[in-house]
């Protein structure tokens, strides 16, 4: 298990810690999604795998922080990973990984 993540406000971080016990994987529910791994936020296009990346929280309007995805390839390509091919390194998988 990962740490803690602070969102940044009451509604994301019940909608993001919303489990698939209560409403099922594919729930219409839970439509925002938080990648530990990219440090990204996300609105589920409904029906579809695809998440559409979004900067701004829709319910408190904050600023969300900064993806990290630019840097995670960037990361994997200095230590010679295919994303595509290679298992990616556990922890490069969960959050906080920047900031080892
Ligand atoms: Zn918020």
């Amino acid at each position: 298990m990962s740490k803690k993540i602070k969102h940044c406000c009451d509604s994301m971080e019940s909608i993001v810690n919303t489990t698939c016990d209560m409403h099922g994987c594919d729930c219409p529910d839970k439509f925002i999604i938080f990648s530990e791994q990219f440090n990204e936020y996300g609105i589920k296009i409904y029906g579809t795998p695809a998440v559409s990346v979004i900067d701004f929280c829709p319910y408190c309007g904050k600023k969300l922080p900064k993806s990290k995805r630019k840097q995670f390839y960037k990361t994997m390509k200095k230590l010679g990973i295919d994303t595509y091919k290679d298992k990616i390194p556990k922890k490069y998988r969960h959050y906080g990984w920047w900031l080892k």
